[in-house]
């Protein structure tokens, strides 16, 4: 087993990992930008050093300076959660030089799956179905057009190297294709230094669902069901569950099969995520994530297997103890990506301090995070404050204890996302689970429910402040509760 893992990223990913490590007796090192000087997870490593400014660039992307700290240190393994480094296939293999395990899978395997070009042609060698289009780039007007008259109206155009929903064009006639592409191209240059492009037919009301899978470097793999992630704002998940109200015991055994295969086929090991677009009873390959998922919490509360821990079991050369049929899915779990952002104006992100910070908890509630009160949001890095997992026996259950913890959630201070969540909660069609990537744009009746929402909990809060008052904390309670309850006038203006 790796004994000292240093953690190469920030929030409640690092502190996650770190965790996991904890629980394993594995020391932890820590690097952090002097944006995080204050920041928890600094503060939670055994060990933690400077590495550089706030911009990225400067600091959790500076590939030698983090491999520097992480020799200097005696670490035998570097973490690099979701983002920053995670699939940067360079990375990986200046870790692995350097004469330390990177805790994912191997360059070869990041590199295939971080072109989707690549990655598309590779899954349809190896019999996985994908989203009908571009066989390779498209660097032609013409070529582009022989795609559309395959294909049909509408496509989406989309960058090889993308990520995070970023510049992803949908076409829906001629007139727009030849702006499109140059469009798209430019954004592709720019944004990921690889101007590639391809394109895929564009599916109306798809859903996205995907398959968590765990390999070990003995050639063992296994899926550990299914997560839905189809509430999404801009292409970015918001909210996910799992199991999916869709998928049928058959229907996950299949996909998970598929996912299986696409893993093998690129000799895949550590944790990875098969993503799938799913339209009319069919499921189509989108791309893999080669690193942990963001949302994966909801797959080990209903599965009871931790991920984190199963990536440093596997780079520490470790087999699985576990196999396919041992793996059960218990009950149902939900998470709610808690953001500083205003859902009543396009889910802009907001920087701020928060002034006063209470977390939910009880039964069946997880709070993956990064802050505490006083904390000041950075404005470098993405505006997560935390991720809210809940565990129910079903998924009324499981909606009824979400209701109960959004309630609970208490941060002063800064607009959050959270009355979103609590009408998403109430909505009749998110309770029945008909969803769809297109679920927020279309439910124009949100907005409406986010304001009665807002106004629910302006009563509920000074409810509080009349249970606090005479307490000795008093004093502090209410300026928090009342600050809280103008920051919520300043929301409805
Ligand atoms: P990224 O890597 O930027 O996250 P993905 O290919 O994973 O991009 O797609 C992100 C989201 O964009 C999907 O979850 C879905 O909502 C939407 N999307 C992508 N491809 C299609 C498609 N062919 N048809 C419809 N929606 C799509």
């Amino acid at each position: 087993m790796l004994k000292k893992i240093l953690v190469a990223n920030r929030g409640e990913i690092a502190i996650r990992v770190m965790r996991a490590c904890r629980e394993l007796g594995i020391d932890t090192v820590g690097v952090y930008s002097d944006a995080d000087q204050d920041a928890l997870f600094a503060k939670y490593a055994d060990e933690s050093y400077l590495i550089g400014e706030g911009p990225p660039h400067k600091s959790y992307l500076n590939m030698d300076k983090i491999i520097a700290v992480a020799k200097a240190t005696g670490c035998d393994g570097i973490h690099p959660g979701y983002g920053f480094l995670a699939e940067n296939a360079k990375f990986a293999t200046a870790v692995r030089d350097a004469g330390i395990e990177f805790i994912g899978p191997s360059a070869d395997s990041i590199e295939k799956m971080g072109d989707k070009i690549i990655a598309r042609s590779l899954m349809q060698q190896a019999g996985v179905p994908v989203v009908p289009g571009s066989t390779s780039e498209v660097t032609e007007l013409a070529e582009a057009q022989r795609i559309v008259a395959k294909i049909g109206y509408p496509v989406i155009i989309k960058a090889a190297g993308g990520g995070g929903g970023i510049g992803m064009r949908v076409v829906r006639e001629d007139s727009e294709l030849e702006a499109a592409l140059e469009i798209t191209r430019n954004m592709a240059g720019s944004a990921f230094g690889n101007p590639s492009i391809f394109i895929e037919k564009y599916l109306e009301h798809p859903r996205h669902i995907e398959i968590q899978i765990l390999a070990d470097k003995q050639g063992h793999t296994v899926f550990l069901g299914e997560r839905e992630c189809s509430i999404q704002r801009r292409h970015q998940k918001l909210i996910e569950e799992s199991p999916s109200p869709v998928v049928t015991p058959e229907l996950r055994q299949t996909m998970g099969d598929v996912a299986v295969k696409a893993s093998r086929a690129i000799d895949y090991y550590n944790a990875g995520t098969i993503e799938f677009i799913f339209s009319e009873g069919k499921f189509y390959f989108l791309e893999m994530n080669t690193r942990v998922q963001v949302e994966h919490p909801i797959t080990e509360m209903v599965t009871d297997i931790d991920i984190v821990k199963e990536q440093i079991r596997i780079a520490s050369g470790l087999p699985l103890d576990f196999a396919q049929e041992d793996i059960r899915m218990n009950g149902w779990a939900i998470e709610c990506r808690i953001n500083a952002e205003d859902p009543l104006n396009n889910f802009a992100p907001m920087a701020g301090k928060l002034r006063g910070y209470r977390s939910p908890g009880g039964i069946g509630v997880r709070v993956d995070s990064g802050v505490h009160a006083q904390y000041a949001i950075p404005p470098f890095y993405d505006s997560m404050i935390s991720k809210l997992v809940v565990h129910g026996r079903d998924r009324n259950e499981a909606i009824e204890r979400m209701k109960r913890a959004l309630f609970e959630y208490i941060i002063v201070g800064v607009t959050t996302n959270i009355p979103f969540h609590k009408a998403v909660m109430k909505d009749p069609m998110f309770v029945r689970g008909e969803l769809s990537t297109h679920y927020i744009e279309e439910q124009k009746h949100l907005s409406e429910e986010m304001r009665r929402v807002i106004e629910e909990t302006k009563s509920l809060q000074e409810k509080l402040t009349g249970i606090f008052k005479d307490d000795r904390k008093a004093a502090a309670v209410t300026a928090a509760v009342t600050a809280y309850l103008s920051s919520l006038a300043a929301v409805e203006d």
